[in-house]
This record gives structure tokens, C-alpha cells and sequence, in this order.
């Protein structure tokens, strides 16, 4: 028998019944227990949303930014001390490790710290005397009601890199969070009540395409934050733009790591263990091909690998120790196996194939073992396609040049990264590679808060990327102001066109 609980909407700073017909199941990967009721919003309720936070926006952007940002630091204490109890959530419904769930909750504390600074962030531009006695001014202020569309893979972090940033700028944040786990998404709701948000600011409804599709054609909405898959990035990039929004839409990876014969295998062993399979390699940033250059290099790496890959400890995420969780539903499950089975007719050499691994106790969890590919060749679609869970497949390249022809061939350009003791092969690496976030000898190279998080290529839709300076950009318009204020000076009426001449 389930237990499962309907899970609300916040609007209007209150946890709200969906009023709607439709929803859908939520589960505990581990366990395959269905665990909530997930209303589904119509547009009447996403429009309630917005209409809370085109009403609560006036006030809110008028607040100055220093108490804005006070309200941001008590949400941060608020997010600290209850960092374990959001780590539990994030796992009871996505899965992955206690332990790794406390690292995605780590990585967005630092964008709330990145936010507090939001009256040093804000600063405008001031030129005196750009001509005739005018002084000229730029500052950037905030756009209203703003959008958030999250992901499953990172239910606290990926709203965490949008909202206190639109937030601190002054605007208002409807954010639709994943349907697969959106609990943590009202967590965050209630410690920004906590922290002294005003009702309206911050929102969560819940819903899927036809939320989205509310959202997208809503003359209140002025912008759109999106994290997801590729065709849906698209879709999103090309709809919202259709309604004239700005559109910043982070899509799928597939990232390589360019192995160089003199690196140290140890250590490139232990990185993509963590890197491949962390998380049951549901993360953007996960590193899904290994290259190696040279059959030298590819065949130690793959000494190194096997055993590792085998025994990877599998289990519900609660339990200390494991490696990785379940993954995210049933279906999703059964198309990553569908790659291992597709990986296997296309030719490439299964070294080892985690298909039948059954965690003893969690019979009905969505696990699935550890694979790993050798001899993947460019051409296969384990290669070209994101596959989004436990597989690591490895690309033999002929040399340097040869691997990263294959990196800047590939549609994605998310993350990549080398490994090599050779600084000039890494500096090299770094400024010919097509991909938005690289590493050296970092397997997964997430910027801090105060830079800017995104992809290159069908992993990017939009000009800037996610939070960061680029967040506060995206979450503000720039206005130039000139001003003169002439005493007794009269140069008349003037019909030709002004110029700066002085
Ligand atoms: P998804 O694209 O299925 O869903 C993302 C969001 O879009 C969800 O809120 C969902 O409800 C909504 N959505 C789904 N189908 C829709 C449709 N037809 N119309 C409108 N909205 C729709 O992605 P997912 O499975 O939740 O997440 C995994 C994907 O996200 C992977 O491809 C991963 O690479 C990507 N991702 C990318 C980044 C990045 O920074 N580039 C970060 C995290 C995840």
C-alpha cells in the first residue's frame, strides 16, 4: 500500500491545493514506492502565480538592494542549518547518495552567498561631463515577473542558480520544478517566507507542458530560465522568443575526457569513477566518454577501470557508503538499459555490463549496475546520444589532434576536460576546444558562483549563461540616463542632431 501525500503548490506565500483534474506519481527510486500526488497546474493556476507575482514586484523592486540582500542572508542561514533535512529530501525522491545530495545542497548555498552581494553587484556605470555638461549614467534594473523551468537531476541546486539571483535583483520568481521530485522546491519556499521574502516574490507550481506552455505565452512573464534536455531547450528557447521573452535555455551533455598518455592513470581512474558514475551519471556535467589517446593508454585505462566499475556499491541513497543510487523512474531505467543493449548490437566491446544487477532488499528500486564500453567508435549512437545514467563508453584516438577533433565534432559542448602533466598540450586544449566549461586535470569543472555556469553548442539556447555576473545580467535590463543641469547657461534651440562635441 503507498503512503502517498499530495504535494502542494506556494503561491501568494501559502501552500496551495491543486485545484486542477489532473497529476501525476511521485516515487522513491530506491524503493519503486509511489510516494506523492502530484497536482499537475492549468493555466488558471500558473496564471494565479504570476498574477501574486506581478502584484508583490512593485514593492520588492522598489526595496533598496541592501535589504533585499538581508533578506537573501537569512534564507542562506535558513539553507544551512537545514542543509541535511533538504539532503534528505533530495534523495527520498531523486535517489542519488545522502552524501552527494549534501554536494548539490553546498553548491547552491554559494550562489545565495554570490547573491547577498547584490548591492555591490548592481553598481552602475557614471561618466561626468560626456559632453555639454550632461553626466551620464547606466544602471541595471529588474524585468518583473520571471520564470524558472528545473530539472529532475538537481531539484534544490538548478533552482538554487536562478532564483536568489532574479530575487536579489528585485524581481519576482515563478519557478515549475521538475515533476519527478519537486518537494525540495517547497522547502526552499518556506525558508524564504522564513527569511522575510514578501508573499508573491517566490512561487512554485507544479505541472508539466501545460504549465510550461502558460508560462511560455504569458504577457507577465518578461523572462525564462530553463534547464533540461536539448529538444526541449529548443523548444523553449524558440517558443519563449516567440513571445518576446528573454530566453537563457541549458540543455544535454555529452562530456568528454581527453586521457594524454603521460597522465597519471591513477588518478584519471579515480576521476572518472566519480565523475561517470557519481550520481548514477544523471548530471549535465557528468563525464559520459572517456578518450584515450593511444591503444596504450585506452588498454591500462581499461585494466584500471574493470575492476573499479564492478565493484561500485549500489544502493539506497539513505544507506553511508554507497556509491550510487537508483535511477531517476522505471521507464528511465529501461531506456539507459535500451543503450546498453543498442551499444552491444552497434559493436562495441561491453566490458562491463551492470544490466542485471539487482540490490538484494530493494528488488523494486530503479537500479541499474555500472557499464563500461570499450572501442566506441564516433559513429555509434551510445556515442552521439546523451544517455543519461550509469555508462561510461571509451573512444580510442590516434593522437591529440585526433581527440580533439572529436570533442569540437560532437553537437554537445557542455563540459570537457584533459588530463595530461603537458601544460602545453592542457593550454592548448583550452583554447581550441568548442565547449563552455573546461577542465584541467578537473573532471567536472562547475564554475564557482562568481563566475557563470554554461554549455557551448545544442547545449546552450540564449546568449547568457546561468547565474554568476551573467545571472545578474539576465535578470536585469540596463537603462542609460544623460543629465544636464544648466544654471544660467542658454545655448537656444537646437535642430541639429546632438552631439557630444561639448
Ligand atoms: P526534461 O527536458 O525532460 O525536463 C526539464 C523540464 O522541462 C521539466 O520541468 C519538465 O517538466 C519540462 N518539460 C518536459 N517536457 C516538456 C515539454 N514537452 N514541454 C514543455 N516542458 C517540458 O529534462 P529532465 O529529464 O528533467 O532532466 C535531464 C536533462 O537535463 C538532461 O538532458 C541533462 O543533461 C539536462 N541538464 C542540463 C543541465 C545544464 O546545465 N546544461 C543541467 C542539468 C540537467
Amino acid at each position: 500500500m503507498s503512503q502517498a501525500h499530495i504535494i502542494p503548490h506556494f503561491i501568494q506565500g501559502q501552500r496551495q491545493a491543486g485545484a486542477g483534474s489532473r497529476s501525476s506519481a511521485v516515487y522513491n527510486p530506491a524503493t519503486g514506492q509511489q510516494t506523492g500526488t502530484l497536482p499537475l497546474a492549468d493555466a488558471a493556476e500558473v496564471n494565479a502565480a504570476v498574477a501574486a507575482g506581478k502584484a508583490a514586484f512593485p514593492a520588492w523592486a522598489a526595496t533598496s538592494p541592501l535589504r533585499r540582500s538581508r533578506v537573501l542572508f537569512k534564507f542562506r542561514e535558513l539553507l544551512d542549518a537545514n542543509a541535511d533535512r533538504l539532503a534528505d529530501q533530495i534523495t527520498a525522491e531523486h535517489g542519488k547518495t545522502h552524501s552527494d545530495a549534501l554536494g548539490e545542497v553546498a553548491r547552491g548555498l554559494e550562489v545565495v552567498e554570490f547573491a547577498c552581494g547584490i548591492p555591490q553587484l548592481l553598481k552602475g556605470e557614471f561618466n561626468e561631463n560626456v559632453g555639454g555638461g550632461i553626466n551620464a549614467t547606466s544602471m541595471r534594473q529588474p524585468l518583473g515577473v520571471v520564470a524558472g523551468i528545473t530539472p529532475f537531476n538537481f531539484p534544490a541546486m538548478v533552482p538554487l542558480w536562478m532564483a536568489p539571483i532574479a530575487i536579489a535583483c528585485g524581481n519576482a520568481f515563478v519557478l515549475k520544478p521538475s515533476e519527478r521530485d519537486p518537494s525540495s522546491s517547497l522547502l526552499l519556499a518556506d525558508w524564504f517566507k522564513q527569511a522575510g521574502l514578501p508573499d508573491g516574490i517566490f512561487n512554485v507550481v507544479h505541472g508539466d507542458k501545460v504549465a510550461v506552455d502558460t508560462l511560455l505565452a504569458h504577457p507577465d512573464i518578461k523572462a525564462v530560465s530553463f534547464v533540461g534536455s536539448t529538444p526541449i531547450a529548443k523548444y523553449i528557447y524558440e517558443t519563449g522568443a516567440h513571445h518576446g521573452k528573454r530566453v537563457q535555455a541549458l540543455g544535454g551533455a555529452k562530456n568528454h575526457m581527453v586521457v594524454m598518455p603521460d597522465a597519471d592513470l591513477e588518478q584519471v581512474a579515480d576521476a572518472l569513477m566519480g565523475a561517470g558514475y557519481g550520481s548514477a551519471g544523471e548530471r549535465c556535467m557528468a563525464i559520459s566518454v572517456a578518450v584515450a589517446v593511444g591503444d596504450g593508454t585506452a588498454d591500462a585505462l581499461v585494466a584500471k577501470l574493470k575492476p573499479r566499475v564492478a565493484a561500485l556499491k549500489i544502493g539506497n541513497g539513505q544507506q553511508p557508503g554507497m556509491d550510487m543510487g537508483p535511477l531517476i523512474t522505471r521507464e528511465h531505467r529501461a531506456r539507459v538499459k535500451g543503450y546498453v543493449d543498442l551499444g552491444v548490437q552497434e559493436g562495441a566491446a561491453l566490458v562491463v555490463d551492470g544490466r542485471d544487477h539487482v540490490v538484494a532488499g530493494s528488488e523494486e528500486g530503479f537500479f541499474l549496475g555500472g557499464c563500461l564500453f570499450d572501442h566506441v567508435t564516433a559513429d555509434m549512437r551510445i556515442y552521439k546520444e546523451e544517455i543519461f545514467g550509469p555508462v561510461l563508453v571509451i573512444v580510442r584516438a590516434r593522437d591529440y589532434e585526433h581527440a580533439l577533433q572529436l570533442v569540437n565534432d560532437h553537437e554537445y559542448g557542455n563540459g570537457t576536460a584533459i588530463f595530461t602533466r603537458d601544460g602545453d598540450a592542457a593550454r592548448e586544449f583550452t583554447q581550441r576546444v568548442q565547449v563552455g566549461m573546461v577542465g584541467v586535470n578537473v573532471p567536472i569543472p562547475v564554475p564557482s558562483a562568481y563566475h557563470s555556469f554554461g554549455g557551448w553548442k545544442a547545449s546552450l539556447f540564449g546568449d547568457q549563461h546561468v547565474y554568476g555576473p551573467e545571472g545578474v545580467r539576465f535578470y536585469t535590463r540596463l537603462k542609460a540616463i544623460a543629465e544636464r543641469w544648466p544654471t544660467s547657461i542658454r545655448a537656444g534651440a537646437q535642430f541639429v542632431m546632438p552631439t557630444n562635441g561639448g
